[in-house]
């Protein structure tokens, strides 16, 4: 529709700047994904951020992109942290949304025949679905705590150990995190959510391992063919949604001036310095410490459901966590840009960070090898292990892809399947046992609302942003 697309290069695709863009918009896809990509809004919403102020290089579409809420999901975003801006809708609603993956030394073998008992133990264990129930039920200082100090809280209370930390995005804890920044309303919709999956998209998924394609980096990892790990991918519930709520409807009050400039009222965006800039990254850092509390419990809460299964504790079974990191975030970051170093606030939406080996920010255990990066696929189709790769601070401010990407809207998708059809097929053709709250999570979220993961982990992993180190499927997976 008007938007020239020009090829820079294999998988490297730009759309030149011109009229009031402040720089060009990327898209990294292989022309299969491209096609995906033109048939909704994405690539008018990524063109529409690179008029955001303070973009830098350039705005980036991931292979996984899709539309989104103003700024598209996969869109990576760096805006000077002096002279730019931040955005509420380039980090997303759900504020933190992000995975871990749990290593076991359990095998699919140890697993097989009793899968059906491990996935209602799960089910009847870890909240989920829509409204409320958590794993813990807390008061309001308690809340507080949580925003304030992340999986540290969560350490001191018993539903962590200190290797869990150690492997975390800024080991569990935002720096920077300002409670009194987050609406008491936010605060409501949270405190009985703490420890739940939530509904839709969101699950908790054994998995088996069953490619590992690169053996040192697998062995750095801890992943061997035919292991059993676990995935969990949640967010921070009502808590960040209502935080992004509550401070665009500030942002588009506050900074009309700014958001007159926009081609879209879903980008409204508080300048750099503002209070609002201030107050809304106080606030953000609060929201994504309470959703790795939350991830965290979530664990927790597994490893003390195989237990009860397996009748060995989890420290027996080696229940480590190999990483959590965020996919819906922005932060403070610093890059070289053509030669300078510039402080930047990276929007990372549906994006995942994936830094190199040798970067100070990839914990210990990794350093030498690089930071994992997980990729779920569906609950029909692969996930993905990768590392950060050699050329992500050159070509995505360290980022890459987050999932499979959605094909269709979840409307679309009610039409197209039937929750009960797709659990049985499901169940007989792949041994795949899901339990979900409801049918329509099951639809909505059927295997075919997805692209293909392993066309977007290719491109990822041919660019060397991340690179492919073991490819995972599901043994059994609870929904919302
Ligand atoms: P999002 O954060 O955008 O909602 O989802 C991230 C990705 O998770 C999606 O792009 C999709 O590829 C993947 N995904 C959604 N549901 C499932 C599931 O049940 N199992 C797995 N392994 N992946 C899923
Ligand atoms: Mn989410
Ligand atoms: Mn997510």
């Amino acid at each position: 529709d008007g938007i020239t697309l020009e090829q820079v290069r294999e998988y490297v695709w730009e759309v030149p700047q011109t009229g009031n863009m402040r720089a060009p918009a990327r898209f990294l896809a292989s022309e299969a994904l491209l096609e995906e990509i033109t048939e909704d809004k994405t690539l008018e919403q990524i063109s529409n951020t690179t008029h955001l102020p303070g973009i830098t290089n350039h705005a980036i579409c991931m292979p996984d992109g899709h539309q989104g809420y103003g700024f598209p999901v996969g869109g990576v975003g760096a805006l000077d942290a002096e002279d730019g801006c931040i955005s509420p809708g380039a980090v997303g609603y759900d504020i933190n949304c992000g995975v871990r993956m749990m290593r076991t030394n359990l095998t699919y073998d140890d697993l097989q025949g009793r899968e059906e008992e491990l996935v209602d133990s799960l089910f009847a264990n870890i909240p989920s679905g829509l409204g409320g129930g958590g794993i813990v039920e807390a008061d309001v200082d308690t809340v507080d705590e949580i925003l304030a100090r992340g999986v540290d809280w969560a350490l001191e209370n018993g539903h962590a150990v200190e290797a869990d930390l150690l492997h975390c995005e800024d080991e569990g804890m935002r720096e920077g995190a300002d409670p009194s920044k987050v609406s008491q309303k936010a605060k409501d919709r949270g405190k009985n959510q703490i420890g739940s999956l939530g509904s839709g998209n969101h699950f908790l998924e054994v998995q088996r391992v069953t490619d590992v394609f690169d053996d040192e980096v697998g062995d750095a990892f801890g992943l061997e063919e035919d292991q059993i790990v676990v995935l969990i991918h949640c967010g921070s519930r009502g808590l960040g949604h209502q935080t992004c709520n509550d401070y665009l409807r500030k942002i588009e009050k506050q900074h009309q001036g700014l958001l007159n400039q926009l081609p879209d009222k879903e980008l409204a965006a508080a300048p750099a310095g503002s209070q609002l800039a201030e107050d809304y990254y106080a606030a953000m850092n609060a929201a994504i410490n309470f959703a790795w509390v939350n991830r965290q419990l979530i664990m927790h809460r597994t490893r003390q459901v195989f237990e009860r299964v397996f009748e060995r504790s989890w420290e027996a079974m080696e229940m480590d966590l190999l990483y959590d990191v965020a996919h819906n975030i922005a932060k403070k970051e610093t890059h070289d840009v053509d030669g300078e170093e510039r402080e930047l606030f990276v929007h990372r939406k549906g994006a995942t960070r994936a830094f190199p080996a040798g970067h100070p920010e990839v914990p210990k255990a990794y350093r030498d090898v690089g930071q994992p990066v997980i990729i779920p696929g569906s609950m029909g189709a692969g996930s993905y292990v990768l590392r950060g790769g050699e050329n992500s601070m050159d070509l995505t401010f360290g980022s890459t892809a987050h999932g499979a990407g959605r094909l269709m809207s979840r409307t679309q998708a009610k039409d197209e399947f039937w929750g009960g059809d797709v659990q049985d097929e499901l169940e007989e053709q792949d041994q795949i046992y899901v339990k979900a709250q409801s049918g329509a999570t099951v639809a909505e979220e059927a295997p075919g609302v997805y692209k293909d993961v392993d066309e977007v982990v290719r491109v990822s992993d041919e660019l060397g942003i991340g690179d492919k180190v073991a490819r995972t499927f599901p043994v059994c997976n609870i929904k919302g």
